[in-house]
């Protein structure tokens, strides 16, 4: 992992991509919660310390799997079912992947988002097989369920942190990604509170759904940055720390936004370069199909498959 100067968390990063595109109001609302009033939840710290056991695993003379029940990881100790329930069932399919020949691989890595300064990531896995890379996070909570695709209507929403790892990482590993022609999102979510739900989903996209994610991406920063952001409740409401102080919540209470807080640091836009694929996007907004890989989805369906937050990108089948 990159040693870096940098804040953990980033306003922009790929953790709270989702929330960012759906509600670019947040952004600022956020850098009013006291830092505080942030503090992770015993279900966070369980999170960050099974990501490190999935990271001591694949070292070199990493710890077995057995060995590390008890092991205090964080403020976290790591319990015998977080082993045989999480970890070994991550562990076996991540060994899969990485038993195939000439395989490369980056655990754990930092990488920051092109034409947003301050826009970063911790990347859980990045797989190079051949000319494919997979791009794997890992979900070890259980209450919700996330998926590379999500129902919505009548189309399938790609998961924006994967869109958002994926194009981080080919900026900032160029070489990792020379010659790559397919880019397949991938999470693993080993336990989950929907029964039978299967532990991988997958969706496959092209190098323009990247170019085509960035700048979607760097629009709603934009607007996050701007005087009157979008402020929409959903889904998205359930992690952000603005919540207490939000007033799609409060409103008809008391809208104690209106408080004043520290200004947020945020990346000064006027000195962003300009969006380097432009005219893939525009392919898109224009209907060009033909002109672009088109995501596939790997659950075996046939639905629209969209970006997060851009409905008015015209519907788009996925390959069966
Ligand atoms: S709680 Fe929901 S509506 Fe309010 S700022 Fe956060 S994401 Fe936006």
């Amino acid at each position: 992992m990159n040693a870096s100067l940098a804040p953990a968390h980033s306003p922009f990063g790929g953790s709270v991509a989702t929330r960012v595109l759906r509600c670019p109001a947040s952004v600022g609302l956020v850098e009013k919660v006291p830092v505080h009033l942030r503090r992770s939840s015993a279900y966070a710290e369980r999170g960050t310390a099974l990501h490190s056991a999935v990271a001591l695993l694949f070292d070199d003379n990493g710890p077995s799997l057995e060995s590390l029940v008890g092991r205090t990881i964080g403020d976290y100790a790591i319990t015998h079912g977080d082993v045989e329930n999480s970890l070994r069932p991550v562990f076996t399919h991540i060994t899969a992947l990485l038993d195939a020949p000439g395989t490369e691989f980056y655990l754990e890595h930092r990488v920051g988002f092109p034409t947003i300064p301050g826009a970063y990531g911790t990347a859980d896995l990045l797989i190079r097989i051949g000319n494919t890379i997979h791009v794997v996070d890992l979900k070890f909570g259980a209450g919700v369920r996330v998926t590379a695709l999500t129902p919505d209507g009548d189309e399938d929403v790609i998961n924006a942190q994967l869109l958002f790892y994926a194009a981080a990482a080919r900026h900032s590993l160029r070489e990792f990604f020379a010659g790559v022609e397919t880019v397949v999102l991938t999470i693993l979510q080993p336990m989950s509170i929907e029964a039978d739900a299967e532990m991988v989903s997958s969706v496959e996209v092209g190098h323009a759904e990247l170019d085509g994610f960035i700048a979607i991406y760097r629009t709603a920063c934009e607007e996050a940055l701007s005087e009157f952001p979008r402020l929409a409740r959903g889904h998205w409401c359930r992690f952000c720390a603005a919540r207490p102080i939000c007033p799609a919540h409060t409103g008809p209470l008391l809208d104690l936004a209106q408080f004043v807080g520290p200004a947020p640091a945020g990346p000064n836009f006027s000195i962003l370069a300009p969006p380097p694929a432009k005219e893939a996007y525009l392919q898109l907004l224009t209907g060009e199909e033909r002109e672009c890989t088109r995501p596939r989805a790997l659950m075996g369906r046939n639905r629209a498959v969209v970006f997060p937050g851009a409905r008015h990108l015209p519907k788009r089948r996925a390959d069966r």
